[in-house]
């Protein structure tokens, strides 16, 4: 099932590719040899268990994590296996994808419905970005004008805030700030309003 979900899915070749690192890795070996009418809701709880518990699967064995596959005298880089959860929002996605095979056999009538929705859903992991304080920014836009191209790129994204793909759409805007709240430069700066947004936007706006 999983073979023609990705076969018949139109990702885009990078989202193909992590998926892809993702079936090899985590799903066919946990779950490749249960038959799509077999899977139910705990299945998919021992299965995001597991994907808490390592990320290697390992087997609870004490083993030794080598720096390479291939042959090679050990050395620092080699030690002692410490069992490291997936991150949750490569959990989320692989119960996206197993989300949308099974919603493809519902629709094939391979299965009557699909025992995912009875799993618990990942949750999303927390934002935890980490924007430049308004001094580490006004460092990055000094430095940015070294190229005025360039500088009046980051300058803008700095001051409005706004994602990559806003930064490339034709838009203008008029800013106003008080100068006690700009860098040498003239840039305005403030640190976010909340952990969660961190995006530095202009003073007063
Ligand atoms: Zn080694
Ligand atoms: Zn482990």
């Amino acid at each position: 099932m999983l073979d023609q979900h990705f076969e018949l899915s139109t990702w885009e070749r990078s989202t193909r590719e992590t998926y892809d690192g993702y079936a090899t890795k985590h799903i066919r070996p946990l779950l490749g040899t249960v038959q799509v009418g077999a899977l139910n809701a705990r299945t998919f709880d021992s299965f995001h268990a597991e994907l808490r518990r390592c990320r290697d699967h390992c087997g609870r064995t004490r083993h030794v994590d080598h720096r390479t596959p291939h042959p090679h005298d050990c050395d620092e880089r080699c030690r002692n296996h410490k069992c490291r959860p997936l991150g949750a929002a490569t959990i989320r996605q692989i119960h996206f994808i197993l989300s949308g095979a099974l919603k493809r056999a519902v629709r094939w009538g391979w299965i009557s419905s699909t025992p995912i929705v009875f799993a618990e859903t990942p949750l999303a992991p927390k934002a935890k970005p980490r924007p430049p304080s308004p001094e580490e920014a006004a460092r990055i836009v000094t430095e940015a004008w070294a190229d005025p191209e360039w500088g009046t790129l980051v300058w803008l994204a700095i001051v409005t805030g706004v994602r990559r793909s806003e930064l490339c759409g034709p838009w203008a805007v008029t800013v106003a700030v008080p100068t006690s709240h700009r860098t040498a430069q003239g840039a305005p700066l403030k640190s976010p309003r909340t952990r969660r947004s961190a995006r530095c936007r202009p003073s007063g706006w």
